[in-house]
């Protein structure tokens, strides 16, 4: 959440390229923007509300100069979301200027003392009284290093932070608790960015600070600090690793649209990751004593998949708790082992969790898309998704690749373990083994099915998204992209719980899709069907999800037709499924698709 970037060259000016940085992060947050630059004379800041292509768009940074700058995309937590609120935030003295990522939780108390001793405020933020910190050190002759350092103690929350102060107009500070910050080094500059897709382009060489640290960069280089002691940090600079071209969105009217076309390629992808990692991995879980899965959001619904698997082929539970909870439920010991899930890896929530478990002597385990992110570098052990950047807000294809390389998981935990025979590890492994081709054939025909439902029940407000076993998670995945991007209520939940209270909502409004495993599934297929009548006999329209017969299909609205070929196989195809509704819903109802209201991609927030 919230993008920001800072960036010094030796007199170039770069307020186009300070701009494009905030551009490629704008995923994480587009509700305004802004830049500071440093312009010789003083601080010049420009911002508004709008994502950093919307004030392009507008015009708002024409004219802007400078070598030395920072800048921000912001996703409101403190403030609304007015011009006023927008970051960079600057002192009294306007020589002091600041953009953050996290939040603070003693800024209240700071603001009232620092009005208390003359200081007047421009903003609702808690961000603004870092600000205001440093000017009352600076003012006092304190050195801009100390006086960054000094007023950062004063703080409790989390934070990325970057610094410009007009005394030291070649120079920038950044500094991080609990959220990302990479310094990136480049031919004729140094930049510091929430995420490498920022830097990539002019950064082949990277250095990932750690928590409680801070940097000092100048044009030709960086130092390092820890924050608490002051202590200089020798950090060697690494290769910039992973994919970080920028993607085109090409002939695709969205991201979203172009990401769930790519399923196949992160499928196949996510398949052929080294097996040797995903051993070492079934193994750590097989060795520990409790397993605990956790993601939030889309992570969390395929952690649920991934502990469903390991349920069914491993034999052993491992529990699943959303990240925000676990560190409040579980008293972690070394013999525990947390699989974090998370698609950017920096996942506020999901790392307080691996850290916490970390802590505690545990081991943790990652299945993360982003290499060089604070889970794959923190983790024991990272698998890498490798599905590429993902922009769209929505997570699909990245959704996909997680779902691949939790069930290669649970399939070699299987093997080891004896859960499952040699006969079905092997026919397991060819049906995985054959998703990138049946999502070949499948993928249209199911966009299909799913533009016609779209249409057919755009009229519906409301909608559970049921299943169970398996497609319970998928179910709950469906119902999540639906809200995310219609702004339309779906509760998605596991089908038997529905005769438990739920169905007295069940009327000709209340729409109900439902996830059909097939019939190799046996009673999970039974009982699914059992719900299906049940919102049927309610008069609730209901729209199935998979391989139906010519009799279940008279009981059901529309059909959106999977394979029905194995119930793996097919719970990959109705996780494609919930993605093609949930856009074509939107698309009909004329929603901002790659920039949902109110959301961001990485949620690097408590
Ligand atoms: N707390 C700051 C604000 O609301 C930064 C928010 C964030 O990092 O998402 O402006």
């Amino acid at each position: 959440m919230c993008g920001i970037v800072g960036m010094v060259t030796a007199g170039r000016d770069m307020a186009a390229d300070l701009v494009g940085g905030i551009r490629r992060l704008e995923y994480r947050g587009y509700d305004s923007s802004g830049v500071a630059l440093l312009n010789g004379k003083g601080i010049v800041v420009a911002k508004d509300i709008g994502g950093p292509s919307d004030l392009v768009g507008k015009r708002t940074f024409e004219g802007l100069h400078g070598s030395t700058g920072i800048a921000h995309t912001r996703w409101a937590t403190h403030g609304g979301v007015t011009q006023k609120n927008a970051h960079p935030h600057l002192s009294c003295d306007g020589q002091v200027a600041v953009v953050h990522n996290g939040v603070l939780s003693n800024y209240r108390e700071l603001r009232a003392a620092l009005e208390l001793r003359g200081h007047s405020f421009k903003s609702e933020t808690d961000t603004e009284v870092f600000a205001h910190l440093i000017e009352e050190k600076l003012k006092k002759g304190v050195p801009p290093r100390d006086a960054v350092r000094a007023s950062v103690l004063e703080l409790e929350g989390t934070y990325a932070f970057a610094v410009v102060i007009h005394s030291q107009p070649d120079r920038l500070w950044a500094l991080r608790k609990e959220s990302p910050l990479v310094v990136g080094f480049g031919a004729d500059r140094t930049i510091i960015a929430s995420d490498p897709l920022a830097l990539a382009s002019f950064c082949p060489e990277v250095l990932y600070l750690d928590d409680g640290e801070m940097v000092e960069i100048s044009s030709d280089g960086a130092k390092v600090w820890k924050i608490e002691s002051g202590l200089s940090v020798d950090r060697a600079r690494c290769k910039l690793e992973g994919d970080f071209a920028v993607p085109e969105r090409g002939a695709y009217p969205h991201f979203m649209l172009k990401e769930m076309a790519e399923a196949t390629i992160a499928v196949r992808t996510a398949l052929c990751s080294d097996p040797n990692a995903v051993t070492r991995g079934a193994e750590k879980l097989l060795a520990a004593e409790r397993v605990f899965f956790t993601g939030m959001g889309t992570a969390y619904h395929m952690a649920i998949f991934g502990h469903q698997l390991v349920a069914q082929w491993a034999k052993r539970f491992c529990p699943v708790v959303t990240a925000d909870e676990l560190p409040g439920l579980v008293f972690f010991e070394p013999g525990d082992l947390v699989i974090g899930v998370s698609q950017s890896g920096e996942t506020y929530d999901t790392m307080r969790a691996v850290r916490a478990a970390k802590s505690a002597g545990g081991g943790t385990l990652g299945i993360v898309n982003v290499a060089g992110s604070s889970m794959a570098r923190e983790c024991d052990q990272a698998l890498l998704q490798g599905a590429g950047p993902e922009i769209a807000v929505l997570a699909t294809k990245s959704a996909l690749s997680q779902a691949v390389v939790a069930a290669r998981l649970a399939l070699e935990a299987g093997r080891l373990s004896g859960g499952l025979s040699k006969e079905r590890h092997a026919e397991l492994l060819a049906e995985l083994n054959g998703l990138p081709a049946l999502l070949d054939e499948w993928r249209p025909k199911i966009e299909r099915d799913c533009q016609e439902a779209a249409a057919r029940f755009l009229g519906l407000e409301k909608w559970f998204f049921l299943g169970r076993g398996l497609f319970a998670s998928i179910a709950q995945e469906g119902a999540l992209k639906f809200k995310e991007v219609t702004y339309r209520h779906a509760e998605g939940m596991a089908a038997g719980f529905l005769k438990h209270g739920t169905i007295s909502l069940i009327d000709s409004e209340m729409g109900t899709v439902i996830f059909v495993p097939p019939t190799s599934a046996g009673e999970l297929r039974a009982m699914t069907i059992y719900a299906l009548e049940e919102v049927r006999s309610r008069g609730g329209p209901l729209l199935a999800v998979g391989a139906l017969n010519e009799s279940d299909r008279r009981h059901v609205d529309a059909v959106i037709g999977t394979s029905g070929k194995g119930e793996l196989s097919d719970a990959f195809l109705q996780i494609v499924a919930g993605q093609y509704l949930a856009y074509y819903t939107a698309r009909a109802l004329g929603r901002d698709i790659d920039r949902p209201r109110a959301l961001a991609k990485s949620v690097t927030v408590p």
